[in-house]
This record gives structure tokens, C-alpha cells and sequence, in this order.
């Protein structure tokens, strides 16, 4: 089915497993609906059971105008895409992109951009305590630590150009390389800040927003593909959302399929790239357990585009590594991937090595302690590196939230949110989300002659 489908297709059917997953397979949601009956109609479709499908349908079913009838369709599990296979951050940026945002967009959105992703923290942990969600919160202090010389250079620079622009600096500590050494446990930090972040369990997470998305009625399909959608040519210009089990009508569809938009939306052909990422469990030597854990969050920075993620869990003090694309020696071909059924051995040995290295008083590891396994997911990238959301051009009644460039935790409770105002009848400036994130003609177009 996937190969006759336009590219990408549909994602792998069965994915290797996260550390998320592996500790939900309890879940009902999981299978929800794979055996049911679909309905030959709805209110409103919404296809992708990750955040992005989750917080949407939750915004429109909880709104007091909102539909009642919503139907999620997804592909294999429950929220077994990115959300449920990430590296565990909710983690705004700071200042870092400034720079490159002013470049890529202009000054302007690049505050915008760097502006919401501070409020979606709090929006997150509003959420969270609000539904009193147990999903492993921890609102916590994050380190970006400088590893290299480049790196160096450049985030000093952003520094200065954001604090110039007028940027908000408060709960933003720079620290000189001394400090740093101290403060992150890393001798080789050239330097390091530290702001508020947070790490979390996604998929326990996303699994209580669709709970509450059932108890306000929602009917949720798993294992049921959209592989097509066509226009029912009825007297209300509905669309006919086609499936393996059946088809569904309905005058609203919502693609939230992040790193997959491209096979139902044409016009996000070569706009929405999927690129796989890799994560590790790690369990900690006793001179990171107990009282020795790392109190912060951490990126190691090498460059802009060679880094390592690592949250050590308060909850079990189980550490979380994750990778980035600037693997040094490693074709970008290795990333080029949708298959998130296996994990890159390569990766994995070059993650453990650069960790070890970087702390360098981790020790000795007994059996039990160390890396216990690898997993990956799929990413969606962009051109400019936002998403894109809202109305989808000259498809009236179609919506996309998708492409979240790997860092959709710190975005997606701002976007998700907004979306629904727009499906509901809301223009862009009722929401919170820099204008960059919109899909309009003119920025296909635009990005479409970038390469
Ligand atoms: C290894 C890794 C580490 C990451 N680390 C972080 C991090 O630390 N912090 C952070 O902010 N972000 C991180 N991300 C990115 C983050 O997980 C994503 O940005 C976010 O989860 C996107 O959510 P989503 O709902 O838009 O997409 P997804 O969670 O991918 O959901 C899309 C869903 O659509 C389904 N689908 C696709 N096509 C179809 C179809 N045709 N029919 C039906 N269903 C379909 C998929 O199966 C999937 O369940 C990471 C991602 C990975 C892979």
C-alpha cells in the first residue's frame, strides 16, 4: 500500500520501540479502534495521533463552539510517531537561533519564534498541572554547553544580537569556561548558559490529551491509514478521506502527520523531509545515581549541527541521550531515512563514546549499568526550519500542523492551540504563533526554489 502511495508513503508499520513506548505497552489506546467499524461521517477528521493531532482535536472538542463528532485517524499504534519515540525535552530556546532565524526569516519573526517557544513552557506545564497529568514532569535548569571554538564564536554573537534587539534576557546565565567546568561536570566546557526547561515522558503525555480527548467524545482508529482523500462532490464540498477499512466524510480534515504531510498534501512535496533521529537509554554509573545525578538538562555543543542531548530522568535517574544530524564522518545519506525500525549502530557508539569522553568522571559500569538500547524516529524538516500550519492552499476545509523540525515539544502547545482557533473561524492574529509558521502560496513558492 505504502510504495503505490506518492513519497513519502506511510510510515514503517512496525517501528522498533522507545523507552516511552516500552513503558506504556499497557496502554488500551494503543490498538484503540483497530477492529471497529469506521463511520461513514464526522465533524471533523483529524489524521495523526502524535501531539500535534492530539492537542488540535482536544482544542476543537473542548472549545465551546467546537465540533462534537471528531474522528482521529492513525497510522499503526497510538502516538507512535515522533512524540512517542523523542528524546524527552521540552526546551525553549534562549537566543541560540537569533541569529540564523534573522538570516532565515528576518530579525523580527526570529524574536517571535524564540518568544513563543518561552511561552509554550509555560503552556505545558499550565496544561499539565491543570489536567494533573503524571507524565514524569520536571520543570527544571538546562545547560547548552559550548564544546567548540566555532560554536564558541557563533553563540556569542547571537548573545549580542539578541540582547541588542531587545531580546528577554532574564533567567539567562552566561558562563565563562571556569564556571562552566564547574557548574555542567564537563573539563572541556569552553563556556556555558543556562536558562528553564523542562524534560517529560511524551507519550504519556500525548496518551492522557487523547484520554480526554475520548471522554469529550472523541473516536479514536488506530492501525487505519489515510492513503488518499478526495472530494465527495456533495452540495457541502465535503472531502472523503479514504482508508484500507473504509471511508470517511466529513468538511474538515486536519493533517497533523508531521514528517508524512507530504503523501496526502502535494503541495508539501519536497517542503516536509523526512530525516530520521536516534535517542539511547543509558543507566548511570553510581557516580551519576543517587545524590551524584545531574541536576540540569544538558546539549553538548560541538557546532550548530553536532550536538548531543542528555536529560537524566529525577523520576529513576535514567539518562536519555539523544543525537543530532553532524555526526563528523557520517554521510547524511544515514539520516535520509523514513525507516525507524532499526537504530544505527554507528550513532549509537559514537553517542556512548562522546558522553564518556565528555564526562569523563563516569566510571566504571558493572553489568546492569550503561547503554541498555537505541531507538529512532522520524523527523519533519523544513526549508526554514518552522512548521507549517493553518488553512491549506486551495484545499477549503483542509488544515495541516506539521514539520516541526525535531523540536516540536517547545512549539506545538502554542500551534496546536492556534490552530483550532483558525479551524473554528479565528484569524492568525488570535493566536500566539509568529507568523512564519503560516502555510501560505507565497512561502511554497518561496521555499520551493531553495534547495
Ligand atoms: C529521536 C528523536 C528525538 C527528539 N527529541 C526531541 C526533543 O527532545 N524535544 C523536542 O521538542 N522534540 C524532539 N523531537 C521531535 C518531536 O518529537 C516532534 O517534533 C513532535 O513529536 C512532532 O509531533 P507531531 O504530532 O507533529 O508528529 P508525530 O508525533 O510524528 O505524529 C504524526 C503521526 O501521524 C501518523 N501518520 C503519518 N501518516 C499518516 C497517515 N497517512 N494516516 C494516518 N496516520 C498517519 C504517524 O504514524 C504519527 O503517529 C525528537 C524526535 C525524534 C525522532
Amino acid at each position: 500500500m505504502s510504495d503505490s502511495l506518492p513519497s513519502p508513503g506511510l510510515p514503517a508499520p512496525r517501528p522498533c520501540l522507545s523507552i516511552w513506548q516500552r513503558s506504556t505497552r499497557h496502554s488500551t489506546l494503543l490498538n484503540e479502534g483497530s477492529a471497529s467499524e469506521l463511520p461513514p461521517t464526522a465533524d471533523v477528521i483529524v489524521i495523526g495521533s502524535g501531539m500535534s493531532g492530539a492537542l488540535t482535536a482536544f482544542e476543537l472538542l473542548s472549545a465551546p463552539n467546537g465540533p462534537k463528532n471528531v474522528i482521529m485517524l492513525e497510522a499503526r499504534e497510538a502516538c507512535s510517531g515522533a512524540t512517542g519515540r523523542n528524546a524527552g525535552h521540552c526546551r525553549p530556546d534562549a537566543f541560540r537561533g537569533f541569529t540564523a532565524f534573522s538570516k532565515r526569516i528576518n530579525p523580527e519573526q526570529a524574536m517571535k519564534i524564540i518568544a513563543h517557544e518561552k511561552l509554550v513552557l509555560q503552556l505545558v506545564k499550565a496544561f499539565i498541572q491543570k489536567h494533573d497529568i503524571d507524565c514524569d514532569f520536571d520543570y527544571c535548569q538546562t545547560f547548552d554547553v559550548v564544546m567548540g571554538d566555532d560554536f564558541l564564536q557563533y553563540i556569542k554573537g547571537s548573545f549580542d544580537a539578541y540582547k541588542e534587539a531587545g531580546g528577554d534576557m532574564s533567567g539567562i546565565t552566561w558562563l565563562d569556561a571556569e564556571n562552566a567546568k564547574k557548574a555542567t561536570r564537563v573539563p572541556s566546557a569552553l563556556g556555558a548558559y543556562e536558562w528553564t526547561a523542562a524534560s517529560l515522558h511524551p507519550a504519556k503525555l500525548c496518551q492522557a490529551i487523547l484520554e480526554l480527548n475520548k471522554s469529550l467524545g472523541m473516536k479514536l482508529f488506530t492501525h487505519t491509514p489515510a492513503v488518499s482523500i478526495t472530494a465527495s462532490g456533495n452540495a457541502n464540498n465535503e472531502w472523503v478521506v479514504n482508508t484500507p477499512r473504509g471511508n470517511i466524510t466529513a468538511p474538515i480534515v486536519v493533517h497533523a502527520t508531521n514528517a508524512f504531510a507530504a503523501t496526502l498534501l502535494p503541495c508539501l512535496h519536497s517542503q516536509v523531509r523526512p530525516v530520521r533521529a536516534q535517542a539511547h537509554k543509558v543507566i548511570p554509573t553510581p557516580a551519576f545515581s543517587g545524590p551524584n545525578m545531574l541536576t540540569h538538562t544538558y546539549s553538548l555543543r560541538f557546532s550548530l549541527t553536532h550536538f548531543y542531548s542528555v536529560i537524566q530522568r529525577k523520576v529513576d535517574g535514567v539518562l536519555v541521550l539523544g543525537t543530532s544530524r553532524g555526526v563528523p564522518g557520517m554521510g547524511q545519506e544515514v539520516f535520509e531515512t523514513k525507516d525507524d525500525t532499526v537504530h544505527n549502530p554507528v550513532i549509537e557508539e559514537d553517542c556512548l563514546a562522546n558522553f564518556k569522553q565528555v564526562f569523563s568522571d563516569w566510571g566504571e559500569e558493572v553489568q546492569g549499568e550503561g547503554h541498555e538500547f537505541g531507538w529512532t524516529g522520524i523527523l519533519g524538516l523544513t526549508k526554514d526550519a518552522v512548521p507549517f500550519i493553518g488553512p491549506v492552499p486551495s484545499l477549503p476545509g483542509q488544515f495541516v500542523i506539521a514539520g516541526f523540525n525535531g523540536h516540536g515539544m517547545a512549539r506545538i502547545f502554542g500551534s496546536a492551540p492556534g490552530l483550532a482557533k483558525i479551524i473554528l473561524g479565528g484569524s492568525w492574529s488570535d493566536t500566539t504563533m509568529p507568523e512564519c509558521f503560516q502555510i501560505t502560496e507565497e512561502r511554497l513558492e518561496r521555499l520551493s526554489a531553495l534547495v
